[in-house]
């Protein structure tokens, strides 16, 4: 095992490769404060990639709610009674990691769904997460009762526990952005990956006896453009652009600005210590003691950065951008009322009015003598 630098948990940890990031690592920005659950990037990532026989089950992008979704079943849970509680201490992760503490024959701490766990990609479904009683209603925050949205795709790990899984080494990261993707020539199915990722992102293929996985839409990333998953969201809650190493930060990056300096933008459990690049802005209503053991110590601070966003044209400027535009963003600057987004070579591909102009209609309308309301 080698000695590696996760700027999440805070410390060094053990992985069975010494640490080599990529030139450029490929990052998302997901808010679920702002997914409606649509599955309109579910659907844009089968169409596009995973319509093949063989394929039939797989959604390399899903979306389940939480706390009672899963795909496949019981993933989380299965990483939390593997894991046990996190233990941090303020934001060095003091437990082990799913890497660490393991047997000489074993590399990494995992477990393989059963079939039928990816027949179900809708189960618990807007469940919420305690019964709700006629005439409730929940004016504060948090609220007592909730459920939220959770949209997943492969996170493209810096420590991914699918390459340190394989026995094979069928599994790559490319240097040029950090994409990790399956050599199907090399791949003989074992699926060791599928065991050793703790989102359980790795599917098996029937057909072709392989395993697949989310490839990031790498052509579309080789030609400057975001994936289809961001560029379909209906409800504009995804970013994708690449984030800086740890220890650099450029706050004029919308991927740092979010992540490093005003840290609105976490990892999802972060303890497994992968160092994954889908990073999720916590949604404000659900319960935070859950929202605590999923995307670690920062949530509060994450919480009350995000609450306030109305007042901080900035941060509101940052999250305009979100859907915006097909290509990648590399910097933005927000002028005045403008939010204004650009390549990486400084040129603007985007320009965003940060507030949209709205109208109160009077209630009588003197001119044609007539009210003014809805009547659909
Ligand atoms: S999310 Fe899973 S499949 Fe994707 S890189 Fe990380 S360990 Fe590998
Ligand atoms: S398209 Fe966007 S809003 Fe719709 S489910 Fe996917 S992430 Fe959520």
């Amino acid at each position: 095992m080698a000695e590696v630098n996760n700027w999440q948990i805070g410390r060094t940890m053990e992985y069975p490769y010494p640490e080599n990031r990529p030139r450029r690592q490929i990052a998302w920005i997901f808010d679920p404060n702002k997914c409606i659950g649509c599955q309109t990037c579910t659907i844009a990532c089968k169409s596009t990639w995973t319509w093949g026989t063989g394929q039939e089950y797989m959604l390399w992008n899903n979306v389940e709610s939480k706390p009672f979704g899963f795909f496949p079943v019981g993933w989380d849970v299965e990483l939390m009674n593997a894991m046990g509680p996190a233990k941090w201490n303020g934001g060095r992760y003091e437990g082990e990691t799913i890497f660490e503490g393991l047997p000489p024959t074993e590399r990494v701490r995992g477990w393989l769904p059963d079939e039928e766990d990816w027949a179900f990609p809708n189960i618990g479904e807007d469940e919420v997460s305690a019964p709700v009683k006629q005439g409730d209603y929940f004016p504060d925050l948090p609220h007592g009762t909730w459920f939220y949205h959770l949209a997943r795709i492969c996170n493209h790990c810096t420590y991914p526990g699918c390459i340190a899984a394989c026995p094979r080494q069928a599994i790559y990261k490319r240097p040029e952005d950090g994409i990790v993707l399956v050599d199907q020539e090399r791949c003989r199915g074992y699926q060791e990956c599928a065991q050793g990722c703790p989102y359980k992102k790795v599917m098996f293929n029937n057909n072709t006896r392989t395993t697949e996985k989310c490839i990031a839409c790498f052509p579309k990333v080789e030609q400057g453009l975001q994936p289809q998953c961001v560029t379909s969201c209906i409800g504009r809650i995804r970013l994708a652009g690449f984030i800086s190493p740890p220890g650099q930060v450029n706050p004029q990056n919308p991927i740092d600005y979010l992540v490093k300096v005003r840290k609105v933008a976490l990892p999802m459990y972060p303890q497994a210590g992968t160092e994954p690049n889908v990073y999720y802005i916590p949604p404000i209503h659900a319960g935070r003691e859950y929202l605590r053991q999923m995307f670690g110590p920062g949530v509060d601070d994450a919480i009350t950065t995000y609450a306030n966003t109305k007042n901080d044209p900035e941060l509101l400027g940052v999250f305009t951008l979100f859907g915006s535009a097909e290509r990648i963003m590399h910097r933005f600057r927000i002028d005045g009322e403008i939010a204004i987004g650009m390549d990486e070579n400084g040129a603007e591909i985007v320009r965003v009015p940060v507030r949209e102009p709205s109208w109160v209609r009077t209630y009588f309308d003197e001119v044609r003598q007539a009210y003014n309301h809805n009547i659909t």
